[in-house]
């Protein structure tokens, strides 16, 4: 079973979430081990300090490398080996459904959430294998990259999902979007939902689904198509979508 540890100064924050919904399941059915660790209990200071202001001068506090490797070299302990640790970052690689697979076939996978102005650059050089961001912006704490993260592997874990939520035909999944979904009621404000997909004829749901994906794709996202898998049908269904463009525009 795979083992995620988050180590944070708000691990109440990281629980709140943890417990809920398909994440919670998981952990109770024990498809997945996810366990929050307080940094601030492996500090020495007698007021619990864990930050400080930065050498050099300027704005704000930054977190301390001792507690933060205490807490690491604990869990180290705890668990009999080092973990490969990934510190949330807007300095990081952005995170990609490709590396989420990735990742998500290790046994074990540590999680450091900075806060304030970031940590001590020595805690980066000295234990973090790998800086990832969710994005180019920049948030108060790495505690909701690390719940992005864990929840976008967790997801990926062998029956966490039901059969019938099935990944593998999500946005990002197989490099193309996601075609558009309906559900009840057929009609809603004058809008109805595509006769095909009350044919019942799967051979055309699976093409009119391709093509709406090949579609919306194309529309939003025209770079993922560099690297999405496709075939001699998807290309000429492309080809034609390029027509029409130009000439439209
Ligand atoms: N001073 C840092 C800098 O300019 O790179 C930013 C620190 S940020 C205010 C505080 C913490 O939030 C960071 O240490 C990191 O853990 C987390 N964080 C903020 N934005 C993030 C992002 N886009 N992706 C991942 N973590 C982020």
């Amino acid at each position: 079973m795979m083992r995620i540890d988050i180590l944070t100064l708000f691990p109440e924050m990281c629980e709140s979430v943890l417990k809920e919904s398909i994440v919670g399941r998981a952990r109770e059915r024990g498809l997945v081990e996810i366990n929050c660790r307080n940094i601030r209990d492996y500090t020495r200071d007698k007021h619990g300090r864990v930050d400080d202001t930065p050498y050099g001068g300027g704005l704000g506090m930054i977190m301390q490398v001792e507690p933060i490797y205490d807490c690491y070299a604990s869990l180290c302990e705890d668990i009999g080996k080092k973990p490969y640790l990934i510190y949330l970052s807007p300095q990081g690689k952005v995170l990609t459904q490709q590396r989420v697979k990735e990742l998500s076939r290790l046994d074990n996978l540590a999680l450091l959430c900075g806060h304030y102005e970031g940590v001590d650059e020595r805690v980066i050089e000295e234990i973090v294998d790998e800086e990832i961001s969710i994005g180019d912006y920049v948030l108060t704490g790495g505690e909701l990259p690390a719940l992005v993260l864990t929840d976008s592997i967790a997801r990926l874990l062998p029956g966490v999902l039901a059969a019938d939520e099935a990944f593998e035909l999500e946005s990002h999944y197989s490099g193309l979007l996601e075609y558009p979904q309906y559900t009840r009621p057929y009609e809603w404000k004058c809008m109805q939902v595509p006769e095909i997909l009350l044919s019942g004829h799967h051979a055309n749901i699976e093409c009119w689904r391709r093509e709406r994906a090949l579609e919306r794709t194309f529309q939003r996202r025209p770079d993922l198509l560099e690297n999405a898998k496709l075939n001699s049908k998807d290309k000429a269904f492309l080809d034609k979508l390029k027509q029409e463009n130009k000439r439209g525009g």
